[in-house]
This record gives structure tokens, sequence and C-alpha cells, in this order.
């Protein structure tokens, strides 16, 4: 008699809620683990049987901060890199209203759940007409936003994110009144920081003021895109004292050291001068010159013709991302999918970013134990973001599970110019979404679509939280 969807036979299953790494078999049935346990389950007990056995069953890894968003392609080698969940609206860009970009998600299915925050910079200051990117918005328009973050956060939004470096007007006032939105339920506020290089630490500095003046529970985005350029120390030791002081601030990073965004953007208005480099440290990720090095004449003609094209930066050092996955706090996130990128095209994270964490920082490296990078992935941002049914392995928890096998897994995608950006890691041989197999032996399978839409009902804050989103 067939009593269940899928089991996982044999692996060691690792749960960072409850320090768990055993040997045991997992079983789900209608999307939910319903029992992880020693006993044999019979194969003619379950519909999909999976050996398991020298494999890893790892929560499925929750991206904090990525840019998927809807597009198929990329959820698809997010999928292959173990993720189950991403978090979208990162940086001030997302759709509106989220409540019915999150019904569409529901309604078609999709290759994994998909969260999303709403943003400030790009989205609510379109809505109200705040355009002009070096401009503050007005009081009325303030005012304006306030109402849509309001609407955003009842249909389901995570938090507020905001793209500060992409807006430079933004006054405080706005910052400050939109917080306050998301602090009254206790919601995120995710900040891409004001300012990237020289500038970041400061910049980090400013985005502390947010819940020191509002209370809200703030996200750094992406920590060694905006320091990782020989400001790491100082830009850590921000957070690190905002940590102690007992503030509600966490980060995550990516493991990369170039950064990718939009060409047109506020980012390179005073490129190069701003990071001491060459219009050859830029590649063009997406569109027409995707694979290209970049160049002075087609630097000012993409941002001109093609201001939506994304372009690779190598302004940054890797010698400092393993000072960023010292911290406890330090969630990883892959930053994946911006410009939604064809096949063949993009940036390594968006297929590498965890095979990495796991081949380079656990295996190689040996700076994280495999029970704390799996932490790092899972039930730090499960908690963070309120999802207290994601993050773990436990009865009674969505069934959102990766198999990978941790002698083997690694990332292959590398930049543009240099590898394939996209190419799937090896390693990573099951994953499991809501109970559905979405990657079987390292390949989609085709047609799988259980992802659902993650969403967090508003409840004022009190004290204590009634689902604390607090870390530790
Ligand atoms: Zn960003």
């Amino acid at each position: 008699m067939r009593m269940y969807d899928i089991v996982i036979r044999g692996g060691t299953v690792i749960d960072p809620e409850g320090g768990l790494v055993t040997v045991a078999n997992v079983a789900a049935r209608d999307g939910v683990i319903v029992r992880v346990t020693r006993e044999e389950i019979p194969p003619c007990e379950s519909a999909e049987f999976i050996d398991a056995t020298g494999k890893v069953v790892s929560p499925g890894f929750i991206d904090i901060h990525a840019h998927v968003d809807g597009y198929e392609y990329s959820a698809r080698c997010m999928a292959l890199q173990g993720v189950t969940t991403t978090i979208g609206g990162n940086c001030g860009i997302s759709p509106f209203p989220i409540g019915a970009f999150l019904d569409e998600i529901d309604a078609k299915g999709f290759p994994i759940n998909q969260g999303m925050f709403v943003g400030h910079s790009f989205m609510l200051r379109e809505k109200v007409g705040a355009v002009n990117r070096y401009a503050p918005a007005t009081r009325d328009q303030i005012a304006q936003m306030c109402d849509l973050a309001e609407q955003a956060l009842s249909e389901g939004a995570l938090g507020i994110s905001f793209g500060l470096e992409y807006s430079p007007g933004t006054s405080w006032e706005e910052i400050v009144r939109l917080a306050r939105v998301a602090a009254r339920y206790g919601k995120l506020v995710a900040v891409h920081a004001r300012a990237d290089g020289w500038g970041g630490p400061g910049a980090f500095r400013e985005a502390i003021r947010i819940t020191e003046e509002t209370g809200a529970p703030l996200q750094v985005s992406h920590v060694a895109y905006m320091v990782g350029m020989g400001m790491m120390a100082e830009g850590l030791s921000v957070l690190d004292d905002a940590v102690e002081r007992g503030l509600d601030v966490t980060a995550d990073s990516g493991l990369y050291h170039a950064f990718a965004t939009f060409v047109g953007s506020a980012v390179f208005d005073d490129w190069p001068q701003k990071y001491g480099a060459s219009f050859e440290d830029l590649t063009i990720a997406t569109g027409s010159h995707a694979g290209a090095r970049c160049d002075r004449d087609l630097f000012y003609r993409l941002r001109e013709e093609e201001p939506e094209a994304v372009v690779v930066a190598f302004v940054g050092r890797e010698d400092e991302i393993p000072q960023a996955l010292s911290r406890p706090y330090m969630m990883v996130s892959s930053d994946g999918g911006v410009g939604s990128p064809k096949p063949g095209t993009g940036h390594p994270q968006d297929a590498g970013t965890f095979p990495k964490l796991f081949s380079r920082y656990v295996r190689e490296e040996g700076r994280l134990t495999l029970l704390e990078a799996v932490r790092r992935v899972t039930a730090l941002p499960a908690k963070r973001l309120g999802l207290v049914t994601k993050g773990t392995i436990r009865p009674g928890a969505d069934a959102d599970i990766v198999v990978f096998d941790p002698k083997r897994i690694k990332d292959r995608s590398d930049y543009p110019g240099f590898g394939v950006p996209d190419v799937p890691p090896d390693g990573i041989e099951y994953v499991v979404v809501n109970g559905v197999l979405v990657v079987d032996r390292g390949h989609i399978v085709e047609g799988a679509r259980p992802g659902r839409s993650v969403r967090r009902q508003n409840s004022i804050w009190e004290y204590p939280p009634d689902d604390s989103t607090r870390p530790f």
C-alpha cells in the first residue's frame, strides 16, 4: 500500500534547527514531511523511492537575495543548484501588485517556491511618479508609496526592499516612512546600500540607522558586492557593532568577487574613476553584446542604447569573501537572475553559488562545517523571513529537500568570456519541492511545477513576537 509520495532512504539528514546530523529515512506526503525515522520503509509504500546512501539530505536552500522574480529559466538554474525557495523583489526592483504576481505563480505553477519583497527604488517610485532617480520624492509621493507598500505587505510580501544606490536622490524621510510600514508588522527591510566601494561602510551605517530609528528588522544585501573591494573589514565591523549592540540586523553575501548589474544604472555614473578600474574591467553579461569585453565606446553606447543590459564588473577581491562568511549572521545569497539572462548568458552566480559554498568553503578550505553551511542557507534565512515551515527537516515541515553528494558537489559555471555562466553543477542529485521531484539525478524534470508562492500574513508586531523573525 502506498502511504507516501516520496521516501528518501539512508542519507545523512541535516537539520540545523535541531543541530541534527544523522542517518535516517525521510518520508513525505501531500507536500509535507511526515516521518523522519530509522525504521525501514519498504519501497512499495512510496510512489517515489530514492536511495541517498552516502549523500547529504538537507532542507532545500532558501536564497534570500535573488532576482528570479517569476522568470522560468532562472528558476530552473536555481533548482539545479539546490534552491527550493527564491526570494525576489530585491534591490528595489519588483513587480506590482505583489498579490497578483503571487497569484499567477500559484495558478501556473513554478519550478521552485517564490517569495517577494516589494521594491522601493524602481517600482514604488515609478508607481507614484518619482521617476527622477537623482531627486527626492515629494511628501505626497511618500504618502502614496507608504499606502502601496502597506497593500503589498497585506498581500503577503515578506518585506520592503531598497536599492539606494540606484536612486541616489532618495531622502532619509522617504526611507524612514516606508521602513515604519514594515516595522509595524515586523517584516524585513532589505537594503542594497547607497554606496559601494569606498562609500560602502558609511552606507552600511546609514542602513543600520533605519533599524535604530524604526525598529524594522534589517537585512543588509549582498555584502561582498558592496564592500568586497578592499573594504570588507571596515564594512563588517559596522555590521558587527550593530549586532553586538543587540540591533535586529542580519546580512547576506554572494560568493563571487565581480558583481553584475544594469549598465544604465546610477552604479556606473562615475565609472571607472569610482573604483580606479578601466572600461575593460567590465564584461557584458546579457543582451545583444553578451559575452563581449567592454571598452570605452561600447560602454557609452550601451548606456545610451541598451541601459538594461547587465554587465559584470571585475572590481572585487575574492580573498575577502571568507571574511564575510566568518560572521554567524551572514547568509549566503546568489543575487542570481538579474536581467533575466537567456541560456548561455548571465553571471556564474545564477548556477553556481550554493554548490560553491559546499565545494570550496566547506570541503576544500574548511571555512565552515557542513552543518553551519547548511544553516546559513536554510534555517537562518527561513527564520529571518518568518517562514516557520521551511528550512528544517522534521515532521510538519514543507517537503523542500535537496540531496547532494558532499564529495562531488562542485560549481562549474564561470564568468562570460571565461566559461559558461549557467552550466549546472556537479553533485546536486535530487531536489524536491513541496514533495515533488524537480531535479532527478542532476537533471530537471520537465513539466514539474510544484513551486508555490511564499507569503506571510500581516500581524502587528508585539513583544514577544508571535512568530519571531529574530535568528538569534
Ligand atoms: Zn542589489
